[in-house]
């Protein structure tokens, strides 16, 4: 079955003006798109190709598999972890995740800190992303490049932040940290609240 842009759950304007309307239309309508039809391809020539037993042409479908399927999940998770300031947007995370976040990082601006001078400094393109670590049992920030590198198997998104200059040149320009600054404004914390309270029941 092939995949399909899911909608974006506010108005593009909805979150200005931390996100500009215009960088919201263009993000979700042609670049998320984008990685959805490019992991539509994707799959559909690794089926061909181990159709044809032409397993060079699998392992670079699988590595494109892994571009566009990340580019797809990230920016699904993505949407959903903004919301309009004061309307979901902003303040602090509560109940778990909060205790978590102490257990792990301190305290909330201890937390802010890091995640913002680890989305700050991705060499390129790439995401902050906040993820509880089955296999550690903790939470941690990293960074990933691309849409899927430097990433511990197994890591399940709680709350991640794009910074791809796609995300935030319109607007910001050059001005990637002033970007990151805004996007606490529109952090939905009910939503990785409740990614949280899912993946922490995560095995593996
Ligand atoms: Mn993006």
């Amino acid at each position: 079955m092939p995949y399909e842009l899911p909608p974006l759950p506010y108005a593009y304007e909805a979150l200005e003006p931390h996100i500009d309307a215009k960088t919201m239309q263009v993000h979700h309508d042609l670049h998320h798109k984008a990685y959805v039809d490019g992991l539509n391809k994707a799959l559909d020539g690794l089926a061909k190709a181990r159709e044809a037993n032409d397993f060079a042409a699998v392992q670079q479908l699988s590595r494109l598999v892994a571009f566009h399927g990340g580019g797809h999940s990230n920016h699904t998770i993505f949407w959903n972890n903004l919301a309009p300031a004061g309307k979901g947007g902003g303040g602090e995370p509560g109940g778990e995740l909060a205790t978590q976040m102490r257990k792990d990082f301190g305290d909330f601006a201890k937390f802010k800190a890091h995640f913002s001078a680890a989305a700050a400094a991705v060499e390129g393109n790439g995401w902050g992303v906040l993820a509880w670590q089955p296999a550690l049992g903790a939470l941690t920030i990293q960074t990933m490049m691309n849409q899927q590198n430097l990433t511990i198997l197994g890591s399940i998104p709680v709350l991640m932040l794009d910074v791809w200059e796609h995300a935030y040149y319109l607007k910001y320009q050059n001005r990637r940290a002033e970007y990151v600054t805004a996007f606490w404004n529109v952090a939905n914390w009910k939503d990785a609240e409740a990614r949280f309270g899912k993946a922490s029941k995560v095995t593996i």
